[in-house]
């Protein structure tokens, strides 16, 4: 099995009984260990906790290396959607006009 430790800059400070490591009066505090793909990590929606141990951590993360991590995929121009919009007049409930608007992405593949 193989393990990461927590990227959380801040991990080995937080105060929980989890991150008590040592014997006698003199403990430390240390960074969450994960295990890898346990459980709900393998889904790829997920798969940041298996480099973090919460969403604290993560945030923690990016906050400290928020100019590094944007530098790997700058965004220089804005990116656009083709969509088609239709409006229709309807009603509601108590029969007072209103307008919705419908939304529909172009297929351009
Ligand atoms: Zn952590």
């Amino acid at each position: 099995m193989s393990y990461n430790w927590c990227h959380g800059p801040e991990c080995h400070t937080k105060e929980t009984q989890s991150r008590i490591r040592g014997s006698g009066r003199d403990k430390v505090l240390r960074t969450i260990r994960i295990k890898q793909g346990g459980s709900y990590r393998t889904h790829e929606q997920y798969q940041m906790f298996n480099y973090f141990c919460n969403q604290r951590c993560l945030m923690d993360f990016i906050r400290t290396h928020l100019t590094s991590i944007v530098a790997i995929a700058p965004r220089r121009e804005a990116l656009e959607t083709p969509i088609k919009v239709e409006k229709a007049q309807l009603k509601d409930y108590y029969d007072n006009p209103y307008i919705r608007t419908r939304i529909t992405k172009v297929d351009n593949a």
